[in-house]
Order: structure tokens, then C-alpha cells, then sequence
């Protein structure tokens, strides 16, 4: 048992207390992020089936491809390990495994060729998303979680600070250039990988999710950069992302764009402060919202205000309308509201920020103003 255990036994206590109050009987993890946060093992992303059969009492067991059990840090107070060779069925023994139980979540993640082998293995069960169990455990992130949101935000507050201070040349480099530039600095940070790199310069900032490309970034237009990755963290543990928006200028800012991009910032921080432990999460994306009609700029926001980030780039919870779930201590997030001018020009401010009993905390602390980078 590594220096770990007391973590994983602790979820797999707070997993079994849910599954009982949300009645499920057996939960089913293959490839995805939840096991490894649970176990500290990630599936092989491949056909031959590692699944993860955890009753809800009764010893758990890790089904996976016998030459693959090596791979798997023994924690044998939490689960049994058990090879399956070439020739055997892992979808049937899967279901024997699971027995006569009904009440079955399997993980977000888990592949249709395996999910619909195993509802037909076991008709008399009903089925649901384990993410009923697992993303609110998720989303409260313990301590050591939060610390290592801290470590990939402050590496990617390290490459926004190069970023606004004229260290990566922007002028007569193509987005795509700049991009890969961005990522290279976010892995140099202390990030295993890189998970995106968005850079949009100009009309092409009126895009979220914009693709890089091989258009040249000109002077005199504003440049979006939204990039993020995944941290390596030691003993096997799975890393924890980044995602951050910071908006340069390429010369001197025309007084709309910085009156309108002065709202944004206003609208970024009023959501941020109203990001308070008990708050519906519908509520602080209300509050930027509310700030850009103020203004006439809040047809111009396309998107929900933010997301959960942990273990994966986007989890629970969703800053968005309608959802009225509280926000709840640990609760980490992004706060990212927008402007997009289709065809004109674009802006979006976003921070990591985690809602705690002594009130929200940005991650994020590297400036937010519209700085100019003429180079
Ligand atoms: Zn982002
Ligand atoms: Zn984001
Ligand atoms: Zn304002």
C-alpha cells in the first residue's frame, strides 16, 4: 500500500455512502476519469475490457486483462485484483460478478461496444450514469485536491504573465504558432499534457471555441488566448487541470473595445465575489449576465458562465441557467463570461476559482487587464 491508501479508502467510504442514499447496488467503472480517482488506476483505453465491480457491500473487484495486473498499485483492504485471460469472456464474468443485483451505474465514460454487451448479459437490471454517485464527490474537492488546482493554475498564471509581458511575439506569427508556442510553455509549467491551446486573433476571437489556424496576427487587434493542460502528479495519482483566458492587444485599444472589455472584467468579478458557498450555481452565472445587460452587452455572451474542473477539464458543477444545485465548499470552477461580436472582434476573462466557508478564491491572480503587446 503506497502513501495514497488513506486517500482512496476514504472515497471508497464516501462512494459506498452515496451509492446507499441514491440506492444503487453495484457500480461499474471502466475507462474514464472516475476510476483513477477512486483507485488511482486509469483503464487501458483499449477493446479488452478492465472494469472496476463495486458493490455497494461486499468486496469490490478489479476485472482487467491478466498481463495488464502489474500495472495496478495493490490496494487489497479496497479490492481484489483478478486477470482475465485471452480466451475467457470478461463480459460474463463481469455479470457474475454482479450477481443478482438490480440497481446498477456505470461510469460516464465506459464505452457503448461494453455497455451494451453487459445490458445484454444482465436484462434484469436497470441502469443509470455513475455520475449520480460520483460528481458530487468529485466536485468537493479535498485539500490536496485544491492543491494541486493551485499548482496547474499558478503554472499557466506563469505562462499568462510571459504572455501579457511581450515575452511570446505575437505580431507576423500565425495562431497556430503561437499556440503550439503556449502549449510548450504550459507542459514547461508543470503539466504532463496539454489539453487545449486556443489563440484567436481578431474577427476570429468572436469564436469560443475557435481552432487555431494559419491566419497572421496583424497589429492593432485584440488576441485571445485560452489554453489549459493536466498536471503530472506523483505515486500514480491522476494529475488536475488548468484552463485559463487572458486577452492581449496588439497596439492601441479603440475606446469601445476597452469600454466594452472594462464591463467584461466588471461582469468577471461581480460573478466571481457572488460565487459564495450556499449560492445556486444558476444565480452566479446570473450576476455576469445581469452586469453585460446592464450595458447592452449581454446578447453578445454566448455561453454558460463556467464549469467544475478537476480531474477532468469540464466536470460538475455548471455555472449555467437553471442549475439551482448550491454551491458547496470545495466546489472549484471556472468563471469565464464573454463578449463576441461575430465578424468584429471577441473577448472572454477567465480564472479557476474555488468556493470555500471564507468565500470564494481565484486560483488565477495573474492580471486581467487588456494589456497591449505591440510585438
Ligand atoms: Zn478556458
Ligand atoms: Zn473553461
Ligand atoms: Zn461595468
Amino acid at each position: 500500500m503506497g502513501s495514497l491508501a488513506p486517500v482512496f479508502a476514504n472515497r471508497f467510504d464516501r462512494v459506498r455512502r452515496a451509492m446507499q442514499a441514491e440506492g444503487v447496488d453495484v457500480l461499474l467503472l471502466s475507462v474514464g476519469p472516475d476510476l483513477p480517482w477512486l483507485t488511482g488506476y486509469a483503464a487501458m483505453p483499449l477493446e479488452r475490457l478492465t472494469m472496476l465491480v463495486l458493490p455497494v457491500d461486499g468486496e469490490a473487484t478489479m476485472l482487467l486483462p491478466a498481463f495488464e495486473t502489474a500495472r495496478v498499485a495493490p490496494h487489497p483492504d479496497l479490492f481484489r485484483i483478478e486477470g482475465w485471460e485471452e480466451t475467457h469472456d470478461p463480459i460474463a464474468r463481469t455479470a457474475e460478478l454482479v450477481g443478482s443485483a438490480t440497481e446498477l451505474a456505470i461510469g460516464d465514460h465506459t464505452w457503448s461496444r461494453f455497455t451494451v454487451l453487459l445490458q445484454g448479459a444482465m436484462p434484469q437490471a436497470s441502469w443509470r450514469n455513475a455520475g449520480t454517485v460520483t460528481g458530487p464527490l468529485r466536485a468537493a474537492k479535498e485539500p490536496a485536491e485544491i492543491a494541486a488546482l493551485q499548482r496547474a493554475a499558478s503554472g499557466v498564471d506563469r505562462v499568462a504573465t510571459a504572455l501579457r509581458g511581450g515575452e511570446i511575439p505575437l505580431i507576423g506569427r500565425t495562431e497556430a504558432d503561437v499556440a503550439a508556442e503556449l502549449g510548450r510553455r504550459v507542459v514547461a509549467e508543470g503539466h504532463a499534457k496539454v489539453n487545449f491551446s486556443i489563440v484567436a486573433s481578431g474577427p476570429n476571437a468572436a469564436s469560443p471555441h475557435h481552432e487555431p489556424g494559419d491566419r497572421v496576427i496583424r497589429p492593432n487587434e485584440i488576441v485571445l488566448c485560452d489554453f489549459g493542460g493536466t498536471t503530472e502528479e506523483p505515486d500514480g495519482q491522476h494529475g488536475y487541470c488548468s484552463d485559463l483566458t487572458r486577452c492581449v492587444f496588439t497596439g492601441e485599444i479603440p475606446a469601445e473595445i476597452a469600454e466594452a472589455y472594462a464591463h467584461l472584467l466588471d461582469a468577471q468579478q461581480a460573478a466571481t465575489a457572488a460565487a459564495v458557498v450556499g449560492t445556486p450555481a444558476g444565480a452566479v452565472d446570473a450576476v455576469a449576465r445581469g452586469h453585460l445587460a446592464e450595458h447592452g452587452l449581454d446578447h453578445y455572451f454566448l455561453h454558460r458562465l463556467g464549469h467544475g474542473i478537476g480531474v477532468e477539464a469540464h466536470e460538475d458543477p455548471y455555472l449555467v441557467e437553471g442549475n439551482d444545485v448550491p454551491l458547496a465548499a470545495g466546489n472549484a470552477f471556472s468563471v469565464e463570461p464573454g463578449v463576441y461580436v461575430e465578424g468584429v472582434w471577441g473577448a472572454r476573462i477567465e480564472d479557476i476559482v474555488v468556493a470555500t466557508d471564507d468565500g470564494p478564491r481565484p486560483l488565477n491572480t495573474v492580471d486581467r487587464e487588456l494589456a497591449v503587446v505591440d510585438v
